[in-house]
């Protein structure tokens, strides 16, 4: 199949290819750049003047199990199994038709979302392709301890890991801090010192696994980065004085230096802070301040949790580049060529190269001129198979 007469962003580039107006689709759903006058035989074409082609996008933080509708973190562990497999596989399915072909899942209890990941690669169920944590390693009580992942020294965090691997999990995820939904679990305090991060994460690697730790408080930031794991989630620099009130700059050049990645969860609902001129003005030079440190960004948006929904990347985006002051172009490869690379995908999806997985997104308007063009996509594929049709 050759899609014809398109305009291209390869999701590397500064800007839309010179070189190549169409894309050829291959029997086994991996993707050729090439020419329109490039038809070879009798092979479909399909003539899309006048669109946009880009790479699906990628959301590096969502928990497939959670529903966004329920507010209580308890209850959804109570859901029969089947039922809780239902509704994952509608998400997923939502998520792909939204232009979102991979997505890595940070976390849940029962594993359910890793049959979820086998049944879209098997091509059973439509969804993006997934790279899944499985249970987070938590401290008694802590951060998402209904998971089951709860760990009081080095040895029981052996165990987690262990218990993941078993499982079949393609990461470990650690929750470095307290979080926000779960009664009794501070955000600003870590959860772990820095031997028993750094014992979680040299075990990880060990195993072949990269680390994603959860960060809400400066401490636990700093834990994460000297353990070296691969991505440093949410980044709050929360301290006594309160979320984002204790930046240090020393520690974001620590970040760069050792090459993690921040995933800064900012989700559509963030939208309703942007006529705050004075937040987003701190926010703005809190993002250009690590961003000029040499932080680099994946696009993220903790799907899940209460009111964000699995699907709505495509709209979160738009409140990201605002957020962060990133350019429409810096912002794009966020949630794509650059989020590939975090989550070690990069030589399988997340650019438009001959040879990788055809996963595209198809798009009436220029999404460099306008991130909200990504929000209503005329085509999309996900491993060369068409999910949504014009
Ligand atoms: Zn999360």
């Amino acid at each position: 199949m050759l899609l014809r007469n398109v305009t291209l962003w390869d999701g590397c580039g500064s800007d839309y290819s010179s070189d190549y107006d169409a894309i050829r689709i291959l029997p086994e759903g991996t993707l050729q750049c090439t020419t329109s006058d490039d038809r070879i035989g009798n092979e479909p074409t399909k003539d899309l003047a006048g669109a946009y082609v880009i790479p699906g996008l990628i959301d590096a933080h969502i928990h497939l199990c959670l529903d966004p509708e329920e507010s209580d973190p308890f209850a959804h562990g109570k859901v029969p199994e089947a039922i809780q497999l239902e509704a994952m596989a509608l998400r997923a399915k939502k998520m792909v038709e939204a232009g979102i072909t991979a997505a890595r899942d940070l976390g849940g209890g029962q594993w359910l979302e890793l049959k979820i990941r086998d049944a879209i690669l098997a091509g059973e169920i439509p969804g993006p392709r997934l790279i899944c944590a499985g249970q987070p390693i938590t401290s008694p009580g802590g951060h998402c301890h209904f998971w089951g992942g709860e760990a009081e020294d080095t040895a029981a965090a052996m165990t987690v890991i262990a218990r993941q691997a078993e499982a079949g999990v393609d990461l470990i995820k650690v929750m470095a801090t307290g979080g926000n939904i779960t009664p009794g679990s501070k955000p600003m305090d870590a959860q772990f010192d820095g031997a028993v991060m750094q014992s979680i994460v040299n075990e990880a690697n060990r195993l072949g696994y990269s680390v994603a730790a959860h960060c809400h408080g400066t401490d636990g930031i700093r834990h994460a980065a000297d353990a070296g794991v691969t991505t440093i989630e949410h980044c709050s620099w929360v301290g006594p004085n309160g979320w984002g009130k204790h930046f240090d700059l020393e520690l974001a050049k620590d970040i760069a230096e050792a090459g993690i990645w921040i995933s800064p969860t900012v989700n559509a609902g963030w939208g309703r802070h942007l006529s705050n001129t004075n937040y987003l003005a701190a926010m703005n030079t809190r993002y250009q301040t690590m961003k000029s440190s040499g932080c680099q960004f994946i696009a993220s948006t903790d799907a899940g949790i209460p009111n964000v929904f699995h699907e709505d990347l495509p709209k979160a985006l738009a409140v990201y580049q605002a957020v962060a002051a990133f350019s429409n172009v810096e912002t794009l490869r966020s949630a794509t060529s650059d989020c590939a690379l975090a989550l070690g995908i990069e030589s399988v999806t997340g650019s438009v190269v001959n040879g990788l997985s055809a996963d595209l997104m198809i798009l009436p308007e220029s999404p460099l001129s306008d991130l909200r063009a990504l929000q209503k996509p005329l085509e999309i594929y996900a491993r060369g198979a068409a999910v949504l049709s014009s």
